[in-house]
């Protein structure tokens, strides 16, 4: 049962061919029997867990119903779960419990929906190959060498492992899109506004949004539809009406009538032939679907880099200003405060957080505010204007989400900059604020999931949906399934 979707279980459900229960357990053995070597869980409440599905059991018995009732869900460890571990993959945060619910878990257990456990990341989020977790390392299903992307890797490696049926996650600049993909997942970076950011601890706050990863484009309409919509404890949560997205998805799988951009700048120099030939072939499968294929141009796409790592960093310094030894988690003792602070703070944050911060900080000390943050806020407005006037001419953008398949373990980490680079097709959605998925769209001759990045305006959700959809539906990438063998 652990191996089937969303969509599919809830009919299960619903016809009583099987319990939430069963679905918890087949999904348990999984974990038990893969998760030695895949690595993508933290923790595990499996009592918790088995009780929630009771629950789940019974209130369908009691009349409830619902596409995420009973449906066990991993967590990425950076959201907040009353009563639970939130470490965001830091030591900083080992041994916090988190004091309340983030507005998208409070959802999702309205909806019924299981919160199996906590997931793997890079930490608070900062990297691409969950290799900058400091509480374990977690690897790609498809091949153990290989990373599983970051930050949110435990949610895409879960996924593919079966060890979950989904899992939430987060995209700063690209985090469930590119894991997504390196996992042969699908991977949903939400328009920002549309999810309420009240729980997630934040890294970038203008760029962060939740997400679901998911086995199907029909799941992650789900999902998306169960923790979308207006909050008043987020108040860039934007108030506008959620569609049933997942209803919106039929058997009809024509693309007849909608014009899909291909932005020439996103074939970027130093790409994998293998990676362009399968987005290509992506873009003639659409084209015989009835899709128009349109040339559009994004010309500041290139700049996205440089002012993603400004202004991330910029807001990451004052966002983990926080996490001082006083209020959060770890404390190491000092004779005043500010020895408290700097002695808490060298111990707990990993070398990646501390570039970041320092970086950061830089860049808004006085005498640089100007020459690179401001700077960085004008060109963000040129990407963002790029968008606008592409989407003048068509419905959505489609184009690789990253320019390689997973590389190896260690091949990267020790050069940041080189890692840094590889978000130049997944950076310029967030500074946008516009949404983006990633879809698998084929694999590479050494057999790791190569995936196709669908890009829709601001709330238009439903187009990258309804193209996802009918692209996998007619396509069988997704049914593929990695060799995993036990520990
Ligand atoms: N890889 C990017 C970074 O390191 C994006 C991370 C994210 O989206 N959280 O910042």
């Amino acid at each position: 049962m652990n191996t089937k979707t969303i969509s599919e279980l809830s009919e299960l459900l619903a016809a009583g061919e099987c319990t939430s229960v069963d679905i918890v357990n087949d999904v348990l053995s999984a974990i038990d029997e893969r998760d030695g070597r895949v690595g993508a869980y933290l923790t595990l409440d499996r009592e918790a867990a088995l009780e929630q599905a009771e629950a789940a059991d019974e209130a369908r018995a009691g009349g409830q119903t619902g596409a995420l009732l009973g449906i066990p869900l991993a967590i990425k460890d950076l959201l907040n779960v009353k009563g639970q571990p939130c470490t965001c993959a830091s030591k900083m945060l080992e041994g916090y419990t988190a004091p309340y619910d983030a507005t998208v878990i409070a959802r999702l257990r309205e909806a019924g929906a299981i919160l199996l456990g906590r997931v793997n990341m890079d930490e608070f989020a900062m990297g691409s190959s969950t290799e900058n977790s400091a509480l374990g390392k977690t690897c790609n299903p498809w091949n153990f060498d290989h990373v599983p992307g970051g930050s949110s890797g435990g949610s895409a490696a879960s996924v593919a492992a079966d060890e979950a049926i989904a899992s939430l996650g987060s995209d700063t600049g690209g985090s469930i899109r590119q894991p997504a993909a390196f996992c042969g997942c699908v991977g949903l970076k939400p328009t920002y506004g549309m999810v309420s950011r009240y729980g997630l601890t934040a890294f970038a706050s203008s760029l962060d949004q939740i997400g679901p990863v998911t086995k199907t484009v029909k799941d992650a309409a789900l999902l998306l539809e169960a923790i979308a919509g207006h909050d008043q404890k987020d108040s860039t949560s934007v108030d506008v009406d959620v569609p049933m997205f997942g209803k919106k998805l039929t058997d009809d799988h024509s693309l007849a009538g909608m014009k899909l951009g291909l932005p020439k700048e996103y074939f970027v120099e130093g790409m994998d032939p293998e990676v362009e030939q399968a987005v290509r072939d992506a873009v003639e499968h659409c084209k015989n679907l009835g899709a128009e294929i349109v040339d559009v141009s994004l010309p500041n796409a290139k700049y996205a880099i440089a002012v993603y790592y400004i202004i991330a960093t910029a807001e990451a310094s004052a966002n983990l200003a926080r996490f001082d030894g006083i209020r959060y988690g770890m404390r190491l003792d000092g004779k005043d405060p500010i020895e408290l602070y700097g002695k808490t703070r060298a111990a707990g944050f990993g070398s990646e957080v501390k570039r970041r911060i320092i970086l950061g900080t830089y860049v808004l000390s006085s005498g640089y505010y100007d020459a690179y943050y401001l700077r960085a806020q004008k060109v963000r407005t040129l990407i963002r204007n790029d968008f606008i006037e592409a989407f003048r001419q068509c419905d959505a953008i489609i184009a690789p989400v990253t320019p390689t398949p997973a590389y190896k373990i260690g091949e990267k980490s020790a050069d940041p900059l080189k890692m840094y680079l590889d978000d130049i097709l997944t950076t310029p959605v967030n500074l946008a604020g516009i949404c983006g998925m990633s879809i698998p769209c084929g694999f590479s001759s050494g057999g790791l999931p190569i995936g196709l990045q669908i890009l829709g305006d601001s709330f238009k959700e439903e187009n990258i949906l309804k193209v996802g959809h009918a692209y996998e539906q007619t396509t069988d990438w997704h049914k593929r399934k990695p060799a995993i063998q036990p520990v």
